[in-house]
């Protein structure tokens, strides 16, 4: 006799974290994990470092000052907003509670993978509904759902493709579900995207008791090393995760860094602003190298070098330049590699390290 998990638990994967080494290189650029290019806003740095000198407290359970300052940001109200260590927490407690054993939950076939990594620590059955041209069909999507389905996931834009549903299909989703399906929208790249009709979730969230939006400090705030994300949610969910959430579950030193993050004058439209000229330019530069590249609204593109060997080959050149970009493999995308935009320089060696490959064959 031995002690064993739940069952389910050993159909995932232990976790191996993205590479910051590369063996010869003395230089590592890290375009893997979608960081933001400008590190973190200078007023997130001050607060963090004054924030050390109270280390020893603990932080205020209620996050009250940090949900204050990002309903007054986003127009919304404090009371419906749950902060989390990172918005990877937030799913994950949303599957304790509305799943579990016996439960499924639907997400589209390309979509993040916390949601099947947290979907089997709680026992859920994970349904991955194909997509029309690496988009989210919401045909499939509501034809997955059954009797045991009690959450659906879905992100927009997504990652790792870079796609987005235009408000119209969310509405559609959102109607074709059964009152008792919980929709989780992950807007964790709202901020970059320029489409006019983009509404990251609000609409949806007020229209109901059933739908969440989950937002994140770790892309456009850069202040992923911190922890920090938080959900809008209607006040029978915030009281849900009130009941399941840690009492301390987000630091003194991520919440002062947060509320500094969003008072950073100029912060959010210099990184749009780059994001979208450099976003436009790397697409350009791969596509006129002979490279098929996703439209994307993140601040990533994906790449695709049309067969799995091919894209192995262009990691491989771009590790010896010092470039760590992600593999795709975990995501059923062997063919393509994910590339963040980082800053103009580092976009640039991006390009030339691939056009460099493509040239050579
Ligand atoms: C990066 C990312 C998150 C954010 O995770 P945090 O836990 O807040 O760092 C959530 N959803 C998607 C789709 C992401 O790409």
């Amino acid at each position: 006799m031995t002690v064993m998990p739940r069952p389910s638990i050993l159909s995932v994967e232990p976790y191996v974290g993205g590479e910051s080494k590369v063996p010869g290189v003395n230089r590592i650029i890290k375009l893997s994990s979608n960081e933001g290019a400008f590190g973190p806003p200078p007023g997130a740095i001050a607060a963090i470092t004054q924030a050390a000198k109270e280390a020893h407290r603990y932080p205020d359970g209620g996050a009250t000052a940090l949900r204050e300052a990002i309903g007054a940001r986003f127009g919304l109200d404090p009371a419906r907003i749950v902060c989390g260590n990172g918005s990877d927490e937030i799913l994950t407690l949303l599957i304790l509670a509305y799943g579990g054993e016996g439960t499924e939950i639907v997400m589209s076939a390309h979509g993040f993978l916390m949601y099947d990594l947290a979907g089997r620590w709680a026992g859920c059955r994970v349904i991955k509904v194909p997509e029309k041209d690496l988009r989210a069909d919401v045909d499939g999507l509501l034809a997955a759902v059954g009797p045991r389905t009690k959450l659906l996931f879905l992100a927009n834009p997504n990652n790792p493709t870079g796609s987005i549903l235009p408000q119209s299909e969310l509405v559609r989703l959102r109607r074709g579900l059964p009152g008792d399906v919980l929709l989780v929208l992950d807007s964790a790249y709202a901020e970059y995207v320029t489409k006019p009709d983009y509404d990251p979730g609000q609409a949806l969230v007020d229209a109901g008791d059933n739908t969440v939006m989950t937002r994140t400090f770790s892309k456009i705030y850069g202040l992923g090393g911190m922890r920090l994300g938080w959900c809008y949610a209607p006040a029978n969910v915030v009281d849900v995760l009130g009941r399941v959430r840690g009492p301390f579950n987000v630091s003194g030193a991520a919440m002062v860094a947060g509320i500094a993050a969003l008072a950073e004058p100029g912060w959010i439209e210099a990184s749009v602003a780059h994001n979208t000229e450099w976003r436009g330019k790397v697409a350009a530069a791969l596509e006129a190298a002979g490279l098929k590249v996703w439209p994307s609204e993140g601040n990533f593109l994906l790449v695709d070098f049309g067969v799995a060997e091919r894209a192995k080959a262009a990691d491989a050149h771009l590790r010896s330049r010092g470039l760590i970009v992600r593999a795709m493999g975990s995501y059923g995308l062997a063919p393509c590699l994910r590339i963040t935009i980082g800053t103009a320089e580092e976009c640039q060696m991006v390009i030339e390290a691939l056009g460099e490959f493509t040239r050579n064959g």
